[in-house]
């Protein structure tokens, strides 16, 4: 089997088979030898079916093929195809699916090719799609157990911020509603073909362990927090009145029930703050 975190032997691959990396689809594949192998430890620790979101040359596929029952890569560039063909030739437990990500229905295919099976997201993202990819992936309630994924340094800050701190945001939120983050280990730029310009982390969204707010619904939850978030620098009840299209009056009359500062912002507030917003609004 070729080592495809090497770089002589990725870069004799995609050649061998015409392939010319695309910036526009973030095709920065990992040559560093330590990465793969940690991720597949721990998606594989969850699961024994996995959906890898991008698979490139295969070098994240190769590891969860050693330790997963059954791999699904999805990948949008059919030029891999003759790649892929090569690289992963010796597994009968991968298949490869053509097709973007974003439109697959995924609820679908974890029913045909993962029945009766636990399943987990494991992925090298493509950065200029991380957080419509990751919000995708909660919001279909899949019903799968863990998202282990590498993304751009900044973005996993934000994704695993703690809440009502500075670095916390409407998507940190939102992770938070369905699941427990973390960052497990950063990943420097050198670790990539070709380097990208920023730095990376992987980190790990654990879904089966969170327990979702029941007296809440999503859609609830997140019309108060978009709104909340939706004008940098300004004070929460500004952002309110503006997102929720609702009289500043009506906005102080919520943040009292709710035992909320009238000068606060949104970064301030914790989990159970944005809750008790969101049941308060709704009731209204
Ligand atoms: N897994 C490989 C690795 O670690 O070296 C490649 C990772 S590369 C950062 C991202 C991969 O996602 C590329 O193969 C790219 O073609 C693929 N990709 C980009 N947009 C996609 C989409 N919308 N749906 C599926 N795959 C996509």
């Amino acid at each position: 089997m070729p080592d495809l975190s090497n770089y002589n032997t990725l870069r004799s691959v995609l050649e061998r088979n015409g392939f010319n990396l695309k910036k526009s689809l973030g095709q920065n594949f990992l040559i560093d030898p330590t990465v793969c192998p940690q991720m597949a430890d721990e998606a594989c620790a969850d699961a024994d079916g996995i959906i890898e979101i991008g698979p490139g040359a295969g070098v994240l596929t190769t590891e969860l093929a050693k330790r997963a029952k059954k791999v699904v890569a999805i990948e949008i560039d059919t030029k891999l195809k003759p790649v892929l063909k090569e690289t992963l030739n010796e597994f009968d437990n991968v298949e490869v699916v053509f097709n973007d990500v974003m439109k697959i229905d995924l609820n679908e295919l974890i029913k045909e090719k993962f029945s009766g099976m636990k399943v987990a997201v494991c992925a090298n993202l493509p950065y200029y799609i991380t957080s419509p990819i990751i919000m995708t992936l909660l919001e279909q309630q899949l019903g799968i157990e863990s998202i282990t994924v590498m993304v751009q340094k900044e973005a996993a800050e934000r994704l695993c911020a703690e809440m009502g701190t500075r670095d916390c945001g409407a998507v940190t939120a939102a992770v938070r509603f369905y699941c427990n983050p973390k960052l497990l280990f950063h990943v420097p730029s050198e670790s990539f073909l070709p380097p990208p310009k920023v730095d990376s982390a992987v980190i790990k969204l654990d879904i089966a362990e969170a327990k979702q707010p029941d007296d809440v619904t999503s859609a609830e939850f997140f019309r108060v927090v978009k709104a909340a978030f939706s004008m940098r620098r300004k004070t929460l009840a500004n952002c309110l009145s503006s997102g929720l299209s609702i009289s500043k009056e009506a906005v102080y009359d919520l943040l009292d029930k709710c035992d909320i500062s009238r000068t606060a912002r949104g970064e301030q507030l914790t989990m159970e703050q944005f809750i008790s917003l969101a049941k308060a609004y709704n009731k209204e």
